[in-house]
């Protein structure tokens, strides 16, 4: 039998701590992005770092919160996302693994 997780995702995310860069590491070509039906980077990202705005058109990217998984570079079915670490010291700094 498989043990249940200690804590929730969302108790395990509010013990990182960042030292957020001042330039986003998070590059996105839109040029996809309105063509993208399922636009999965607005659900994939486990700290919801992108928000789709239907009326501009347009996504905006939260750099500030990621956890540098790389599941949003993994969902663009356009390979429109590339992800370019931030420096060391710099962005999420896990605690607890
Ligand atoms: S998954 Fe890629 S193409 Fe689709 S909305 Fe997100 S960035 Fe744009
Ligand atoms: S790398 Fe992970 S945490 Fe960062 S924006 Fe992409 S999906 Fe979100």
């Amino acid at each position: 039998m498989v043990n249940p997780p200690s804590r929730k995702i969302d108790e395990r995310l509010y013990v990182n701590r960042y030292n957020v860069h001042s330039e986003n590491h998070l590059h996105v070509d839109q040029s996809k992005c309105q063509e993208c039906r399922d636009k999965p980077c607005t659900f994939s990202c486990p700290v919801d770092d992108y928000v789709w705005d239907p009326e501009l058109k347009r996504l905006t990217v939260f750099y500030e919160g990621c956890v540098e998984c790389g599941a949003c570079v993994v969902v663009c079915p356009y390979h429109k996302i590339a992800l370019d670490y931030p420096p060391a010291g710099r962005g999420v700094n896990f605690r607890f693994g």
